[in-house]
């Protein structure tokens, strides 16, 4: 059985995570989006919100399963059993990190294989840090979302000003 998984922090999941959710669970048996329990990020959403959040988005995705992790992404990796990883790339940026963290994640464990999807170009420029800033300034989010999403993101930016 083919695992894949595909890590992150998806504060909140978005139409461009959503994209490459989709388009991996075609190409493996199981997929399971991991969210990071403690990435050194300032966060928006707490872990149980982004799970909840990503589970409702992949609801109509049989092979699709949502957890939480703390520590190392390899170790969650092991633990699910993961030979391989998903990430999405976008053209500002992505590639530089993801090989740096590819070339890590190798060295300490070089059985897991790396797959990076490129972004769909609709979402090149998607990501959850400027939807949140979007949303806060009042900006239409609609199309960048689910719509359980953007009514999350609407009511917690507002709770925050
Ligand atoms: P991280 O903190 O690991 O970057 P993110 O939630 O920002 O967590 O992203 C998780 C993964 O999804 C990363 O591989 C990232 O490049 C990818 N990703 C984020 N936004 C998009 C998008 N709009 N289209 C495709 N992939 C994306």
């Amino acid at each position: 059985m083919t695992i894949a998984i595909y890590p992150g922090s998806f504060d909140p999941i978005t139409n461009g995570h959503l994209d490459i959710a989709t388009r991996a669970a075609k190409l493996f048996d199981k997929l399971i989006i991991g969210i990071y329990d403690t990435p050194n990020k300032h966060l928006l959403f707490t872990t149980k919100e982004r799970v909840e959040l990503a589970r409702q988005a992949v609801v109509g995705l049989a092979n699709v399963e949502v957890k939480s992790f703390t520590g190392l992404t390899i170790d969650f990796a092991k633990k699910v059993k993961a030979q391989t990883m998903v990430r999405g790339l976008r053209m500002s940026g992505d590639f530089e990190r993801e090989f740096d963290m590819a070339m890590m994640n190798r060295r300490l464990f070089p059985e897991l294989e790396l797959v990076c999807l490129m972004a769909n170009p609709e979402y090149q420029f998607l990501s959850s840090s400027l939807l949140k800033e979007a949303a806060s300034l009042g900006g239409n989010i609609k199309d960048f979302v689910p719509k359980h999403v953007a009514a999350v993101l609407r009511r917690k930016v507002k709770s925050k000003m």
